[in-house]
This record gives structure tokens, sequence and C-alpha cells, in this order.
């Protein structure tokens, strides 16, 4: 078993200039064994420091860390049974890889050295560098130094794997082969993995779960998919997706959100959702943001081409609505197909089934 538990998890740093900085702010967050989660957010957010307090490598402010249900606030990082691979994988450069991927092994246990010696090649064997455990690590590439990082972590068939964006220093191909790799791994040793990044794309495609900070504070956690179609505030439904989401302020008068550059009128339902907020905040992603000529429809605007960035299966597509000036604009991808050159008059529609909608003070999804 490897459950892992983070109950109202608190760090505060005390830094003489800047007084107490509140690096992980009561974060809770439950984890199956076996399960994948991948803890994102922007730089400062507070991941690292939640990896490290987990690790045992920072001391714990308030909260607690359980692993099988048992509290190890105050356990030596080795008797954690938590395996950590580092973003600069902190190999040895005098050893081998052998005696690389073997060192924790020999440190933390009192396994015989042949069981030592055949874990370490089983390991090898498994990330594919059996080949070259004679090497020192000056002598590989940086995708076969990941590979060492891994497989020392592996060795130590441990209850649970940290991982501190292990992937950032190899190039975008080999990342995203990495990535494919590490998914598989995760998935064959069935061992519950945390997993730090501030890369969307990795949070998107590898976690079971991701768990979203931001200035200290859990978001949310929940699938990918959740957290791109059911984001719990403006917070996550800017940061999940590429681009953004498009946000416009609103006010609500009546059945209607009026904005400074356009309004839109509400459903029933919808205004059900939205009950007595009434400064809200209308998002809408790119994707969802049609773009043609036909101005029949209901939520159809006049908007003027500005940029366009061709991405080869699609278009990138900045627009402005033609009451606003230059450089106040919004963002529709397109079909690569679709036609678009700047300075066109267009007319976009916005969907109501699409939108989502956010309190405009506290930022809460209210739709
Ligand atoms: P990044 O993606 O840039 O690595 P992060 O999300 O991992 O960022 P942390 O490294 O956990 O963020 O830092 C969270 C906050 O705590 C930041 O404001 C950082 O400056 C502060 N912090 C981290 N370590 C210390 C320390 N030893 N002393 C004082 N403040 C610290």
């Amino acid at each position: 078993m490897g459950t892992l538990e983070l109950d109202r998890l608190t760090k505060v740093f005390h830094d003489g200039e800047e007084g107490e900085i509140v690096a992980v702010d009561n974060v809770d967050i439950q984890m199956d064994d076996g399960e994948f989660i991948v803890v994102v957010g922007p730089s400062g957010c507070g991941k690292s420091t939640t990896l490290r307090m987990v690790a045992g490598l920072e001391t714990v402010t308030s909260g607690n860390i359980r692993l099988d249900g048992r509290v190890v606030n105050d356990e030596k990082p080795q008797n954690r049974d938590i395996a950590m691979v580092f973003q600069s994988y902190a190999l040895y450069p005098h050893m081998t890889v052998a005696e690389n991927m073997a060192f924790g092994l020999e440190e933390s246990t009192t396994l015989p050295d042949d069981e030592i010696e055949e874990r370490v090649h089983d390991a090898a064997e498994t990330m594919g560098i059996a080949e070259l455990l004679d090497r020192k690590p000056s002598e590989l590439s940086g995708g076969q130094q990941q590979r060492v990082a891994l497989g020392r972590a592996i060795v130590r068939d441990p209850e649970v794997f940290l991982m501190d964006e292990p992937l950032s220093n190899l190039d975008a191909k080999l990342r995203s082969q990495m990535r494919t790799e590490l998914q598989r791994l995760q998935a064959e040793l069935d061992v519950t993995t945390m997993y730090v990044t501030h890369d969307q794309t990795e949070a998107m495609t590898m976690g079971d779960r991701i768990a979203i900070l931001n200035d200290g504070k859990l978001q949310q956690v929940a699938t990918p998919l959740e957290c791109y179609h059911e984001p719990a505030n403006q917070f996550v439904a800017g940061f999940i997706g590429d681009p953004s989401m498009n946000f416009f302020d609103m006010e609500r008068d009546g059945d209607t959100l009026v904005g400074s550059r356009f309004e839109y009128p509400l459903s029933q339902s919808t205004l059900d959702d939205v009950g007595e907020t009434r400064n809200v905040t209308l998002g809408v992603r790119p994707e969802d943001v049609e773009v043609g000529t036909d101005e029949s429809g209901s939520h159809t605007y006049s908007a003027i081409v500005e940029v366009v960035e061709p991405m080869g299966d699609e278009n990138t597509v900045y627009l402005r609505f033609e009451s606003a000036p230059e450089g106040e604009t919004f963002i529709a991808t397109i079909d690569g197909l679709q036609q678009a050159a700047v300075g066109d008059r267009v007319t976009v529609s916005i969907p109501e089934e699409t939108i989502h909608l956010f309190d405009g003070r506290s930022g809460e999804a209210v739709h």
C-alpha cells in the first residue's frame, strides 16, 4: 500500500527582509495507492516546498503528512520509504551508473550485496540503460542521465515516488518521449507518484489527477478534463488551456450581462446559476469562439482581425471588437484551412453552452 495524505499542510518561511512567507497554505490532498498526481502552478506557488516537505527535506510548520495512515512529519527522509527524482538528476560524478543506482540502497537498507546488484540490474533493464552501467555520468547524454536518476528511484522499490520537474532539462523531443515513458513506467510499477511541474502539457497528459496551486493555496484537485471543462475558479480556468481562456468583465443588468464592448443575454437556466451575483466575469475558450460571416445567430458580434498566427492544423486569431481600441484583443483558434487575414471584418459567435461565468469579486465559478 502507498496512500499519501497531505492534511492542512503548511509551510511558513521567515525571511529577514520580507517577514513571513506562507509558501504552502493549508493544502489538503489525498492520494490513493498507485495514483499519479501532478502538482502544477506558476513559479513560486509552493510546488517544490510541498514536495520537499513530503520527502523530509523541509520541516513542516503545521498540518500532517500521512503515509499509509502513519504521520511521518518528523521521520528522517531515508525512513519514509519515498524516492525522489530531481530536475538536476543529482548523480554523483565520481561513481559509475551502477554505483549511483546502488548508493541509496546501500545507505538505507541492510540488503545483501547480491540482491542490491540484482535490483540495480532489473531497474537498468526497465529503464533501458543496462549497457551503460559501467559509465560515469559525464559520459552520458542528458536523457540517459535522467534515466539513471529514475532507475535509482526504482531500485529502492519505494511506496511513493516524488518527482520535481524531472524532464525540464531535456530538449522538447526527448521530453515528450520521456513523458510517455514515465507514464508507462508508472502504470507498470503502480507506485503512488507525486509529480511537480509548471508545464501544463505534462499536467494534462500525465496525471490521473491534477492539483493546481496558486500562492501556496490549493485551487482544485481533479482529473485533467474536469479542470479543463469545470474549472473551480477563474485562476484554474486561465491556467489550464493554451491559448488561455478569454475573460470579459461584465455587469448584470436584468437578464443581460453588460460589458464595455458587448452585451450578452443569458437564458433562464444560466441566470439561475448566477443568482444574485452582479459583477460577473465571462470566460470563453479560444476554441469555442466561432469565427465566420453568419450574423443571424444569437450572441454574434462584429470583430476585426488584428493578428493571425498560423500553427499548421489551426490558426490562432487575435480579434478586437469594433468599438475596442487597437491592442485590446481576444483570441480564437480556428481551423487551419479557414481563411482569415489581418484587417478582415468578421462575425464572431460565442455560444452560450460554451461559456464559463465567475463571480467578478471572488473569482469562484458560478456557471
Ligand atoms: P518554481 O516553479 O519557481 O520552482 P515553486 O512553485 O516550486 O516555484 P517554491 O520553491 O515552493 O515554489 O517556493 C514557494 C515560495 O516560498 C516562494 O515565494 C519562495 O520564494 C519561498 N521560499 C522557498 N524556499 C524558501 C526558503 N528556504 N526561504 C525563504 N523563502 C523560501
